[in-house]
């Protein structure tokens, strides 16, 4: 009984340090927005970057033509082609062409790497245009490049640094769309770089393509970032900034986000401590995919040690993210009555046999728990992108309403969203949403819209090729 109850404990307490009660994430709400002015008023002025992207107008669904997009962000390489309709949002022809980065480019050189995306570009452009007239030929081209850059205009930007497994020292300090440009004309390949975007930017431009209400967008994957549409003059940090719209995105990179009102347990300072970049992307490591089956991981080894429940110490539940989020997440929906599926992945991903029932209980319930906590910050953390552009019903009488005859109406807000975490699994999806709704109160809620979008870092960048085609 004595061991029962330490094992008990070890969930209380984890509830209890994982608590994200409607106050709680109010004050993480109001955070955000703080960070978001701070970072908006000064280089460093926040652990949100709020890099500008230049991008001053979003496709909205008029783009006639065809476009070229490259996908560039993790183990695989994408090429695509987009033909646009010219009216209400019609994409007429989508081609897509996927491979993985060979690994020997990812530490390579530069010169290799871009005559690779070159070399494939212009295999996949041949293969398309065989059945076209020469003056159609499309010329324009989004490059979706999912790492940190310095953007000095739409269609360029300095690489800051490579992560997730690229490491080619002479790329960092350079132009990217240069170097793709100059690997192009090498192969004599005629094409522009009318954008180099990221991904949450693309996201933003295909949900923006399919309806205009939207005004921000989030990824909540492996990783998770958001970018959103901001008013120029709010933009302190770059005095005089020239758009045509009055408007720009501003790219968050909001995984980077800290807060002491974010709930943080023991397990999370674990985590970060034995992370290759500690102190760093503290919001990705509570919310994303990389990291929930990792803190899970993490308590029931502590359970483990708390008590001989399970028999001796499994040196697996040692072994970092071996319980990955999708695993954790199928322990999380077990429905059998006698929970078959969590003793099946504790068996063999954890070598912990023989489990009984109740302890299975409660291993469910601490991956509830860690799931919820996500779900439930990054509803938050959305809520706090729109309390700073005034939609969150918040401030003024006439903030986020529109006038409609005589009287106003609150106006209706979208927010494009992508994303295995959210897209793939429906409790998560469902604690965002009741979230939301508790953060805002069910009227302004309603007028909030989390609409999923499909391939935003592909389609979204041939769409913001689009409409940022030279037009000469
Ligand atoms: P990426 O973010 O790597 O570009 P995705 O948006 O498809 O790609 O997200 C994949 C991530 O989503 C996985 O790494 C995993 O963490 C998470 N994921 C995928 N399916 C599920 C699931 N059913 N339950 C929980 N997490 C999932």
């Amino acid at each position: 009984l004595r061991r029962w109850k330490k094992v008990v404990a070890v969930l209380e307490d984890l509830e209890e340090d994982c608590s994200t009660s409607v106050g709680r994430l109010r004050q993480v709400v109001d955070a955000m927005a703080v960070e978001m002015h701070a970072g908006l008023a000064s280089e460093g002025g926040s652990k949100l970057k709020m890099l500008l992207t230049f991008v001053d107008k979003l496709p909205n669904g008029s783009e006639k033509g065809t476009y070229y997009a490259l996908d560039l962000g993790g183990t695989n390489f994408r090429v695509l082609r987009v033909e646009l309709g010219g009216d209400s949002s019609a994409i007429r022809k989508y081609d897509v062409d996927q491979q993985p980065i060979p690994q020997h480019l990812m530490t390579s050189t530069s010169e290799d790497l871009f005559d690779f995306i070159a070399s494939s570009l212009k295999q996949f452009v041949e293969k398309q245009e065989v059945s076209e007239l020469p003056e159609v030929k499309s010329r324009e081209l989004g490059f979706t490049f999912s790492f940190p850059v310095k953007q000095m205009s739409v269609s360029s930007g300095i690489l800051i640094r490579w992560t997730k497994g690229f490491a080619i020292g002479d790329t960092v300090g350079r132009d990217v769309s240069e170097c793709l440009q100059q690997a192009m004309s090498k192969r004599g390949l005629d094409m522009r770089v009318a954008a180099l975007v990221n991904d949450t930017v693309g996201t933003l431009a295909l949900g923006h393509y399919h309806d205009e209400d939207t005004v921000a967008a989030v990824i909540i994957g492996t990783g998770t970032n958001a970018c959103y549409l901001e008013r120029a003059d709010a933009i302190i940090k770059c005095q005089g900034l020239l758009t045509t719209s009055g408007f720009m995105v501003v790219n968050m990179e909001w995984g980077n986000f800290w807060s002491s009102h974010l709930p943080r347990t023991l397990y999370d300072i674990d985590l970060d401590a034995d992370s290759p970049n500690p102190n760093d992307q503290g919001f990705e490591k509570m919310i994303s995919g990389m990291y929930l089956g990792d803190i899970v991981r993490r308590v029931i080894l502590r359970m483990s040690q708390e008590s001989d429940i399970f028999g001796h110490v499994s040196s697996r539940l040692s072994v970092p993210f071996i319980l990955g989020t999708p695993k954790m997440a199928v322990m999380q929906e077990d429905e059998s009555p006698d929970l078959r599926e969590v003793a099946r992945i504790l068996n063999d991903v954890l070598e912990i046999p023989d489990v009984p029932l109740k302890v299975r209980k409660l291993i469910v319930k601490v991956c509830n728990v860690v799931t919820r906590r996500a779900a439930r910050l990054a509803a938050a953390g959305i809520v706090g992108i729109l309390k700073k552009i005034g939609r969150d019903g918040s401030g003024s009488i006439t903030s986020g309403r529109i006038k409609v005859g005589s009287h106003s109406e609150i106006r209706r807000t979208v927010v494009a969203i992508e994303g295995g975490l959210y897209t793939k699994n429906s409790m998560f999806r469902e604690y965002l949403n009741e979230a939301m709704t508790e953060i805002l109160g069910e009227d302004i809620s309603s007028h909030v819209i989390l609409k999923v979008t499909e391939d935003g870092s592909g389609i979204g960048a041939a769409l913001l090729a689009a409409s940022h085609r030279f037009v000469g």
